[in-house]
C-alpha cells in the first residue's frame, strides 16, 4: 500500500514537472516555476529515500526505477528541447540514486548483522535451556535435582512464613539398592530408579515437589499443610508405592525404602536444616530395620547434636589424655588360668563422663581418628603387656581390636612393626581382633595388609564370630588363629536356645577340624562356662571370670594369688 501511494505521488509530481516544463501547466502560488520545480524534485527525492528506508527490496526497486525514469525523462527533455533547465534536477536524481544505493547496501549489511545476532541469540537460548536442564534436572530420571529442590523449598518457606502453614520434607532412601546394582548391573539399577521416580511423582499432589537428591535418594516437599494428619496421609501413600513390586525382564523386584520426615517450622526454618533433619530421621529409620518412615523428633535432634559435640571432643581426647585402656583377662577353660587379656578402649570425657565404646568407636572410625587412636592403643597395650608378663612371671597374650579403617592405612604394617620394636614386644604374644566383615572382605588390598600383619608374627582372631557373613572357603584359605564366639550365642545357652547351642557346637567343630582355636566371649554364668568347656571350647572371656579392669586392678589380682601366675577361680 505504501509503495503504491508513494509511486503514485512520485508519478503525479513527475507529471506536474513535465507539464510545467512543457508550459502546459501554470501553478500560481506566488512562487516562480524554477522554485516550484525544485520543491517537486526535493519531494520526489524524499519519496525515493522514504521507499528505500521503509520498504525492503520492492521499495528499493521502485525507488531505483522511478529515479532512472526521471533521469531518462530529464535527459530526453534536454536532448529534445535543447534546454539545460532540467540539468540540476537530473543531477539531483543521480545523487538520490547514489544515496539509495548506499542506503540499500547499508541496510543489507545491517540485516545480515541482525540475522547473525538473531541466530546467535537463538543458539544462546538453546544452550541456556540445555544448561538449565543440566543445572536443575536429573538426566537419569527426568526429575528435578537437589539445587532446584532447595530453591523451591526456600521459596515455599517464604510463603509458609506468611501463611503460618507447615511444610513436610521427606528424605527417601531405597533399601539395599546397591545389591540390585551389584547383582543385576547398573542398567537394571537405572531402570529401577526411573520406575520408582515415576511412581513417586504420580503419587503426589500437584503442589508437591519431588527431586532426585543423589544415587538412590529422593526428596519430596509437601507445602501448605495445616495439620500433621495431612502429612501422615501423604507419607502413607508414599510407603504404599513401595508395596508394589517392579517387574523387569521377567524378574520381580521388591524394593522398599526408608523415609525420614522433617517439618517446617519445628525441625528447621531453612532448607539446609530441614533436609539435614529429614536425612537424620531417615538414618534412624534405616537403623531400626529399614522399610519404614520416621518423623524427626527433639530426641533425634538432641542425639545428633550430642554426637556432633562428642565427635568434636574426640579430636582432643588423645592429647587431653582422656583415653585409657581396660584389660579383660581371658582364661583357659580347663585350668581357669589367665592366658592373656583383651585391651578395651575407654574414654572419660570431662563433660560427658564415661562414653561407651559402642558410641565413640564408630565416630572415631567415621572421622579417621581411629588411626592415631588405634596406634596409641597398640603401643599402650604392648607396654602394659610387658608389665603384666613381669608381674605374672609368664608368657601372656594381648588381644588388640583393629578396625577396617586402620587396615586401609597403607603404612599400618610398618607402624605396628615399629611399635613392636620400640616396646620390645614379642609379636607371638600379640593377637589382633578383626570382625568378619574385614576377614571376609573381598578387597585384595585389605587381605594383603592382613597377611602382612600376620607375617610380623601376630595372630589373627575373628571377633564376634557368627554375627556377620563368613565364608568357609576363606576360613580354609586365610590363616586365622582364633574364632571368638559372639556373646549372643553364649546367651542362648542360658535361655535354652537349641539353635544357639547347635551353632556353638558347629563353630567349635569346624574350628577344631581346621586347626583354629576357639574362645567364647561374654560368658557370664557357671552354666555357660560348663557347657562351653564340655563342648571343647578352649578359652573363655567374660564377667563370670573377670570384667574389664584398669591396669592396676589387674596388677593387684596378683596380691591374692600365688606368684606362679596361676590364677584360679573357685567353682
Ligand atoms: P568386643 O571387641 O567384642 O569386646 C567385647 C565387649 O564385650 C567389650 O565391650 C566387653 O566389655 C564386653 N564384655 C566382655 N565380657 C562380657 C560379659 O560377660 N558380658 C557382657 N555383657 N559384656 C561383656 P566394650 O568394652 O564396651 O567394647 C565394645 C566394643 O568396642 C568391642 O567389642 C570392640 O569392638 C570395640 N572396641 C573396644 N576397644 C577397642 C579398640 O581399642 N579399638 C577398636 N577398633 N575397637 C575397640
Ligand atoms: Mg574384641
Ligand atoms: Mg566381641
Amino acid at each position: 500500500m505504501r509503495i503504491i501511494v508513494s509511486v503514485t505521488l512520485y508519478v503525479i509530481f513527475a507529471f506536474i514537472q513535465i507539464n510545467m516544463s512543457l508550459g502546459n501547466m501554470v501553478i500560481d502560488g506566488g512562487l516562480d516555476d524554477a522554485t516550484i520545480k525544485g520543491i517537486i524534485t526535493q519531494l520526489q527525492m524524499l519519496i525515493a529515500i522514504y521507499l528505500v528506508l521503509k520498504e525492503n527490496k520492492p521499495g528499493f526497486i521502485a525507488a531505483v526505477l522511478l529515479n532512472i525514469a526521471s533521469i531518462f525523462s530529464s535527459m530526453s527533455f534536454v536532448i529534445r528541447q535543447g534546454s539545460s533547465e532540467p540539468l540540476p534536477a537530473t543531477i539531483s536524481y543521480l545523487g538520490v540514486l547514489l544515496i539509495i544505493m548506499l542506503i540499500a547496501s547499508y541496510k543489507k549489511k545491517m540485516n545480515a548483522n541482525i540475522e547473525k545476532i538473531d541466530s546467535q541469540r537463538k543458539s544462546l537460548e538453546k544452550s541456556e535451556n540445555k544448561l538449565f536442564q543440566m543445572v536443575y534436572y536429573d538426566s537419569l530420571t527426568g526429575l528435578h535435582n537437589k539445587e532446584w529442590f532447595i530453591d523451591n523449598l526456600n521459596r515455599s518457606i517464604h510463603v509458609a512464613k506468611r501463611n503460618a502453614s507447615m511444610i513436610g520434607v521427606l528424605f527417601i532412601d531405597l533399601d539395599s539398592f546397591k545389591s540390585i546394582n551389584d547383582t543385576m548391573g547398573h542398567s537394571t539399577g537405572d531402570e529401577v530408579l526411573r520406575i520408582i521416580a515415576s511412581r513417586l511423582s504420580s503419587g503426589l499432589r500437584k503442589e508437591d515437589v519431588i527431586a532426585r537428591f543423589s544415587g538412590d535418594e529422593f526428596l519430596i516437599m509437601v507445602p501448605g499443610i495445616n495439620n500433621m494428619e495431612e502429612l501422615h496421609k501423604i507419607t502413607d501413600r508414599i510407603m504404599d508405592i513401595f508395596k508394589t513390586s517392579i517387574s523387569l525382564q521377567v524378574i520381580e523386584y521388591f524394593i522398599t525404602a526408608s523415609v525420614g520426615v522433617a517439618v517446617y517450622p519445628e525441625d528447621g526454618v531453612d532448607s539446609e536444616n530441614l533436609i539435614k533433619n529429614a536425612d537424620i530421621a531417615m538414618y534412624i529409620a534405616k537403623s531400626k530395620g529399614k522399610n519404614q518412615f520416621i518423623y524427626c523428633t527433639s530426641d533425634i535432634k538432641n542425639d545428633t547434636i550430642k554426637k556432633m559435640e562428642l565427635t568434636n571432643k574426640l579430636y582432643r581426647a588423645l592429647e587431653n589424655k582422656e583415653l585409657l585402656l581396660h584389660y579383660q583377662p581371658q582364661v583357659q577353660a580347663d585350668t581357669q588360668e589367665i592366658i592373656g587379656f583383651e585391651a578395651l578402649l575407654r574414654w572419660n570425657n570431662k563433660e560427658y563422663g564415661a562414653v561407651s565404646p559402642n558410641m565413640f568407636i564408630p565416630m572415631a572410625e567415621q572421622t579417621g581418628m581411629i588411626r592415631p587412636i588405634g596406634l596409641w592403643v597398640f603401643k599402650t597395650a604392648c607396654e602394659q603387656l610387658t608389665v603384666f608378663q613381669n608381674i605374672f612371671c609368664k608368657n601372656l597374650s594381648m588381644s588388640i581390636n583393629l578396625s577396617l579403617e586402620q587396615l586401609k592405612d597403607i603404612d599400618i604394617v610398618n607402624k605396628i612393626s615399629n611399635i613392636l620394636n620400640d616396646t620390645g614386644t614379642n609379636a607371638d604374644n600379640i593377637q589382633v581382633e578383626i570382625t568378619e566383615s574385614i576377614a571376609f572382605n573381598e578387597d585384595s588390598f585389605i587381605l594383603q595388609q592382613l597377611e602382612d600383619v600376620k607375617n610380623l608374627g601376630i595372630s589373627i582372631s575373628i571377633d564376634d564370630f557368627g554375627t556377620g557373613y563368613s565364608s568357609f572357603a576363606r576360613l580354609k584359605s586365610f590363616p586365622i588363629d582364633l574364632l571368638k564366639i559372639d556373646i549372643d550365642f553364649v546367651r542362648g545357652i542360658s535361655s535354652g536356645s537349641q539353635k544357639d547351642m547347635a551353632i556353638i557346637k558347629s563353630i567349635i567343630n569346624i574350628a577344631n577340624n581346621l586347626g583354629i582355636e576357639v574362645l567364647a566371649e561374654g560368658v557370664e554364668t557357671r552354666e555357660q562356662f560348663m557347657y562351653l568347656r564340655e563342648k571343647g571350647c578352649k578359652f573363655i572371656q567374660g564377667y563370670y571370670f573377670y570384667k574389664p579392669m584398669k591396669s592396676n586392678e589387674v596388677e593387684s589380682l596378683l596380691g591374692n594369688k600365688p606368684k606362679t601366675g596361676l590364677i584360679t577361680v573357685n567353682m
